[in-house]
């Protein structure tokens, strides 16, 4: 064994402390005086082969040996010396071998958490005394402090590392090796700690990564490596430190947007949709305090209540991350009525997600909107009887230059004709426009042949076009209830705008079929066409798809708006269907009434 203990340590060079220390200590080949040192180590292994080295030595010198261990370290130390053939029962019965469990022992001295000087002395000291009376020298190995450590005592276990060393002071007859897991140190937080656990120690000696190199070489190069982790170790941890600083300055930014936010805000838990935080905007808005706020559901919130938006509402939430409700109207705080517009959106933080709740206060804005609807209206309104009235004597004064032959006036009068009726139209688009804001929007209700109107509306169109050819296909003999002249309007919609967005094409096909519940016409064109983004967004009011790329048209965005609204007031469907640069196809469904009974059938 001791051979085996001379080749772990052989590397240690004489001038190197550790040989002259723990090699002699194991090996017992030298005098030494009694002392308190350390053994790091990362395997249990190798922590016992170490021990179980240090006691035998203990044993072959004759000294007495005490081990304050946890049981399954005893039978770690008790496998290794039955191999050996080692007699403990006669050390121990000779009283030359002492075990002590780790626990029972610190039970005897521990109070309050921390170990009592004046118990240590008694209990520990009080056996080494008698120890070290029968023999001369005595051997401890002691875990009590490891133990105190791992348990988090931390207090407890450099204060019991100070007990020893005045115990050793006292009594100068023993040696006492204690050791510690290296892993239990991991943490920049221990620094200090650990150093302080070094210095109540004569002697230290690295874990096995370093005690098993038996080169000096190598033993070098491995300290020139632990140096540089150290030191990118110390660089890392100053860049952490600096993101750490940083990120609570962002965490602060964040804070004051949210204190300040003219938005009210509600911070929500998405799972149990209880509210976390409620900055002072929304606080103000509900009418509530904090303490009201947080901790309740949101669906306790009124304005939440009042328009059912509950888990079922949300459920959408999950996968789009993001709804708004345009305008909701609700009685505030302080008993007005507001308009608001809600943006949830659920983000992650961290491991989890958060649900973000944006009120904003659109009431001035919608009060806004509708003074200018108002306005438009009335504007509108007092424009249309001077245009009417201009519209009147030009048709007046084209009779009498077509009576007189005046060709050369006449062609000036036609372009003012053509004028006239685009302004027209305007007018009429910004009357609509405004009687849908309020609702005014009359609906006149007849049924009449689908097949027709498609037809009348086309040659109308088609005379206002030298550029395109209009084609119709399918017949239906469908007969629908509704406003006529409405519909034919969204057909002139849909037509000039097919002929006005496709400049470089000649063709625009008008397609007309039934199903058992509708009536399907589409509009086909083979120009600019829409990308996808856009296709929702066209049938707002006052949107025109604005692209870089291609060229401005006239128009004021209101034509499919107002198309949209009476096809919806009919009961009916509109939307397009386009790749960018293939053409448009506008669909509209209109509930079928009946079919006409077929001529042939008659
Ligand atoms: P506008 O008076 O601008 O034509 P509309 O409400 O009729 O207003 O149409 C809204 C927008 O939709 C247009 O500005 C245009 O960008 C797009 N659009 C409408 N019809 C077509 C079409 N057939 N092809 C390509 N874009 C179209």
């Amino acid at each position: 064994m001791e051979n085996r203990l001379r080749s772990t340590y052989a590397g240690f060079g004489t001038e190197i402390a550790l040989k002259s220390k723990l090699t002699s200590y194991l090996c017992g080949d030298e005098e030494h005086p009694p002392d308190h040192f350390v053994q790091f180590y990362e395997d249990d292994e190798f922590l016992l082969d170490l021990v179980s080295n240090f006691i035998s030595a203990g044993f072959a010198r004759g000294d007495t040996c005490i081990i304050v261990s946890t049981k399954a370290h005893r039978e770690g130390l008790d496998k290794r010396w039955r191999a050996a053939n080692l007699d403990l029962a006669a050390f121990s019965e000779r009283g030359e071998y002492i075990w002590l469990d780790t626990d029972e022992t610190l039970a005897q001295f521990m109070v309050d958490g921390l170990p009592n000087q004046e118990r240590f002395i008694e209990v520990v000291g009080g056996r080494i005394a008698l120890a070290s009376r029968r023999r001369r020298r005595v051997r401890v190995f002691g875990e009590m402090v490891t133990l105190l450590w791992m348990r988090g005592n931390r207090t407890a276990a450099i204060r019991l590392e100070e007990f020893w060393n005045t115990l050793y002071d006292d009594l100068r007859s023993f040696s006492l090796m204690c050791a510690y897991p290296m892993r239990i140190f991991a943490g920049e937080t221990y620094g200090a700690e650990f150093l302080q656990i070094c210095q109540r120690h004569s002697h230290v000696f690295p874990d096995e990564n370093y005690t098993n190199l038996t080169s000096q070489e190598e033993r070098l190069r491995i300290i020139a490596q632990l140096q540089q982790k150290a030191s990118s170790l110390e660089v890392e941890i100053a860049e952490r430190r600096a993101v750490e600083e940083r990120l609570r300055i962002s965490e602060n930014r964040y804070r004051r947007l949210f204190e300040e936010s003219r938005d009210g805000i509600l911070m929500v838990d998405p799972d149990t949709y209880i509210i976390l935080d409620a900055n002072p905007s929304i606080r103000e808005l509900l009418g509530r305090t904090r303490e009201q706020l947080l901790g309740r559901k949101l669906w306790q919130i009124k304005l939440f209540q009042d328009h059912a938006i509950d888990r079922d509402a949300l459920r959408e939430l999950q996968e789009k991350h993001y709804i708004c409700y345009e305008s909701l109207s609700f009685l505030s705080g302080d008993g007005r009525h507001r308009d608001v517009e809600l943006l949830l959106t659920l983000y992650p933080v961290d491991a989890r997600h958060i649900l973000q709740c944006n009120v904003r206060d659109i009431t001035e804005r919608r009060q806004l909107e509708a003074r200018k609807d108002e306005f438009i209206g009335l504007a509108s309104h007092e424009l249309k009887t001077p245009v009417t009235s201009l519209k009147g004597f030009t048709s007046l004064l084209k009779r009498r230059l077509t009576s007189q032959g005046n060709e050369k006036e006449l062609y000036f009068l036609v372009r003012m004709e053509a004028q006239i009726t685009r302004l027209t139209r305007l007018i009429n688009d910004l009357l609509d426009l405004s009687r849908v804001q309020t609702g005014q929007l009359v609906y006149q209700e007849e049924s009449f042949e689908m097949d027709t109107l498609l037809q009348e509306v086309i040659e109308d169109v088609q005379g206002t076009t030298q550029t395109h050819h209009l084609s119709l296909e399918g017949r239906t003999q469908a007969v629908i209830v509704g406003d006529r002249d409405r519909i034919g309007q969204v057909l002139i919609n849909l037509l000039n705008n097919a002929i006005k967005y496709s400049p470089e094409a000649d063709s625009i096909w008008v397609r007309v079929s039934t199903n058992a519940q509708d009536v399907l016409v589409s509009v086909q064109d083979f120009g600019i066409g829409i990308a996808r983004e856009h296709q929702q967004k066209i049938f707002e009011r006052f949107y025109q798809v604005a692209d870089l790329e291609t060229k401005t048209y006239p128009g004021l965005g209101m034509g499919l708006y107002i198309s949209y609204q009476i096809i919806k007031r009919h009961g009916g469907q509109l939307w397009a269907e386009s790749e960018k640069g293939e053409g448009t196809t506008f669909h509209f469904t209109l509930p079928l009434v009946r079919k006409q009974e077929s001529k042939a059938s008659k």
